[in-house]
């Protein structure tokens, strides 16, 4: 948990999400933002800045959050249609919330 962090505070529920998954490691929401019907946001719990500060021990938590997306995906019945997954890392790539996060996008 990092105090100044807002997707910590969505974890830690000190702030409103639209939650779409939980599990012990991973946390789904909507995107406050959406850039197409369907535009979810998919996190670690533990707080890890970005894919360059995550140390090599924590990427298995990619793991979950692509087991996460396929779960979903299939729910919402977009997994034959086809989805995006995309990771901002660091200014350059546009990143804006210093939380590591996989954005999911899909036509309904
Ligand atoms: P980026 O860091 O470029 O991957 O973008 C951060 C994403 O987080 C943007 O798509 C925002 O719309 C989204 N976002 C920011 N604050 C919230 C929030 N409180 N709840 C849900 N999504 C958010
Ligand atoms: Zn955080």
């Amino acid at each position: 948990m990092e105090p100044n962090c807002i997707f910590c505070k969505i974890i830690e529920k000190q702030i409103p999400a639209e939650i779409i998954f939980e599990n012990a490691s991973v946390l789904g929401f909507k995107d406050i933002s959406p850039k197409a019907p369907i535009h979810y946001l998919f996190i670690p719990k533990k707080h890890l800045a970005s894919l360059a500060e995550t140390p090599k021990e924590d990427l298995s938590v990619l793991c979950d959050i692509y087991s996460a997306i396929q779960e979903v995906t299939k729910k919402e019945g977009v997994d034959k249609s086809g989805y995006k997954t995309t990771i901002h890392t660091g200014k350059g790539g546009g990143q804006i919330v210093f939380h590591l996060h996989v954005h999911l996008l899909a036509q309904k």
